[in-house]
């Protein structure tokens, strides 16, 4: 008898498959794997104390990048924004409510709303990010970075941005994806 054609798939095994997957690829030109990224995101939200759904949205901010036929390569150099922190959010929404898919789908949002608002913030960003902040529309004019603040998400965009450009070092030491099942886990929407 062959159990995994009678079982639907589990979401936390997907997940766990594109980590070791496709996340095991280059991430758009930065010093670590996509996987390494967000694992290191994931992490320093941890480190940081946050709500477990907080942790859930730093880990999976990118997950858009593995989503559709237009990869995070074809952004870099096809000059086009692929809206992967829409994709992503959009998909993870068969699983996790909105205080894991909204973080996700305003983390480009929120890069946007901190160049414009935080004098320094800009100089934060890596190359790569510098150049898809191009592609995403550059930085908020005052009048949307009112509009952004205002939208119920934001702290928790603004919380995953801070950690999503903080993880991109070569050196650091992360748990690998099985750290974080018990707590993606205990978010998943029962239907
Ligand atoms: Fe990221």
């Amino acid at each position: 008898m062959n159990a995994a054609a009678v079982d639907p798939v589990d979401p936390l095994d997907e997940l766990a498959a594109l980590f070791d997957g496709e996340g095991s690829a280059e991430y758009l030109g930065e010093a670590v794997t996509q996987a390494g990224h967000m694992l290191q995101a994931g992490a320093l939200a941890e480190a940081a104390g946050a709500p477990a759904a907080l942790i859930a949205a730093a880990l999976l901010h990118d997950v858009g990048h593995f989503q559709g036929t237009v990869t995070g390569r074809d952004l870099m150099e096809g000059h086009q924004d692929n809206r992967h922190s829409h994709t992503g959010a959009d998909w993870l929404g068969q699983w996790f409510g909105p205080e894991v898919t909204e973080p996700v789908r305003l983390h480009v949002a929120a890069k946007r709303y901190l160049c414009a608002a935080e004098p320094g913030y800009f100089a934060l960003l890596s190359e790569a990010s510098v150049h898809t902040l191009r592609v995403q529309g550059g930085p908020m004019t005052a009048e949307q970075a009112r509009a952004f603040e205002a939208l119920p998400g934001a702290a928790d965009a603004i919380a995953v941005r801070r950690w999503d450009e903080r993880a991109k070092d070569p050196e650091l030491a992360t748990p690998g994806f099985a750290h974080f099942r018990p707590l993606l886990a205990s978010l998943l929407i029962r239907s």
